[in-house]
Order: structure tokens, then sequence, then C-alpha cells
């Protein structure tokens, strides 16, 4: 079968299992199949619901990940995002097409940073801007943002996150120890500053890496 079939039949599984649940998640993953992240001797795979290895020694996420992930930041045209944590461009991707708004993306490994704009180009998305730095500390120039996405693991909500979150804007963050075990928290900013934590149950991301995350 060929990628394109197969990769239909996983959003396909995904929307019958309620993991996808909106129209505009399942058209952003049929416009941007995985297959187009990965190097060429993992694009076979890429339709399987696991991680996949990426350059540096990470992992571009497994689809059923990215679409709960997604599904919680819910997403709307017009939005301005962050995402910490760039790895393939995959993820960011996807962000672009939902919000088709300019993108931010922090990576912290450089070799990452031209994999990510490499494969975004390839892709034929140019609203994705990906940045080289510590994403724990945000990325005050485009501050503040109505969602920030991190696709990393943190041993805590990173403070700077919270500050550049607009009022009413949310963070989705895995939080919880360096080795494969998280929560993934959807950390809402009320209107005066406080926040509210959701926990959506446990997930397996590799670790955030930085000032405000695991040391170095
Ligand atoms: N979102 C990615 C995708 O769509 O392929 C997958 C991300 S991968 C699971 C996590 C990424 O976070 C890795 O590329 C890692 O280098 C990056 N990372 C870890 N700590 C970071 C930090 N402080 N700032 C920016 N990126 C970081």
């Amino acid at each position: 079968m060929d990628l394109d079939t197969l990769w239909k039949r996983t959003v396909e599984n995904l929307v019958r299992e309620g993991i996808i649940k909106s129209d505009a998640v399942k058209r952003a993953f049929l416009k941007y199949p995985r297959y187009l992240f990965v190097e060429d001797r993992y694009k076979k795979y890429a339709h399987i619901d696991e991680p996949l290895p990426i350059p540096a020694g990470q992992t571009i996420s497994a689809p059923h990940m990215v679409a709960i992930m997604l599904e919680l930041a819910d997403l709307k045209p017009g939005m301005n995002v962050l995402e910490i944590g760039t790895g393939s461009g995959w993820n960011a991707a996807l962000i672009a097409e939902l919000v088709r708004n300019d993108v931010y993306t922090v990576e912290r490994i450089p070799e990452l940073v031209e994999f990510a704009r490499k494969n975004l180009k390839r892709a034929g998305v140019n609203n994705v801007h990906v940045i080289l730095g510590d994403g724990t500390k945000g990325f005050p120039p485009k501050a503040p943002y109505d969602r920030i996405v991190v696709t990393a693991g943190a041993p805590d909500i990173p403070k700077p996150l919270i500050e550049q979150l607009k009022p009413g804007g949310k963070l989705i963050i895995p939080v919880g120890s360096y080795h494969l075990w998280q929560d993934l928290l959807e950390v809402i900013k009320l209107q005066d500053g406080s926040i509210k934590v959701k926990n959506h149950g446990g997930v397996a991301f590799v670790p955030l890496i930085g000032e405000y995350g695991w040391g170095e």
C-alpha cells in the first residue's frame, strides 16, 4: 500500500477512536501526513501510531498524542501560538494550518532547527518560524500568546510561559518525571492572572531541558 493510503487509514482510525474529534484537526492531519516530517528510512513506518526517531536522539510524537494535544489546545483561526520543542516541525505545521497564522516554534538543538526548516519548506509551509533557543523561557518578542504547546516533559510549569500567555489563554504541557512519565496538563490563565490546571493523564515525552526545565 502507498504512503498516502496508509496515512488516510491512520487518520480514519483516530477519528473512529474519538481521538480526532474536530473536522479541522482531521483536515490538518490529511494535509500534512507524518511521512513528510521523517527521514526517508522511516517513511514506511510513519502511519504506525507510535513515536519515531528523528535526528539528535529525539522523537516525532505518535499521531494519537499529537491529535490529543491539538484537540485540547482548541486552536482557532487568527490565534497567536507558540510551540516549544520543534523537533521535526510536524506539529508546528499542523498548528499553522489550524490557526492560519504565523506560528513561532522554539528548538534547542541546532541540527533539529535545520531538519525542521527543511521539512517545512518541502511540505510547502511558509508561516512557521523556527527559532533556536531555550523554549523554557518562551519567546518574548511575539508574546502574549493565545496558546502555548510544549512537546517535551517538564519538571514543573515554567513561569515565563505563564507570563507570556494572554488572560484566557491556555498552555498544554507534560509535567512529571525526567524518564518517560508525565501528566498532560491543560493550564488556563484566568483574567486575574491566576491559573487553573486540569490533568489529562499519563503521557511519555523526552525531557524539556533548559533554565526552567531539567538542567543541561
Ligand atoms: N513537536 C515535535 C514534532 O512535531 O516533531 C516533537 C518534539 S520532540 C518529542 C521534543 C523536542 O523538544 C526535541 O526536539 C527536543 O530537542 C526539544 N526540546 C527539549 N528541551 C527544549 C527547550 N528547552 N527548548 C526548545 N526545545 C526543547
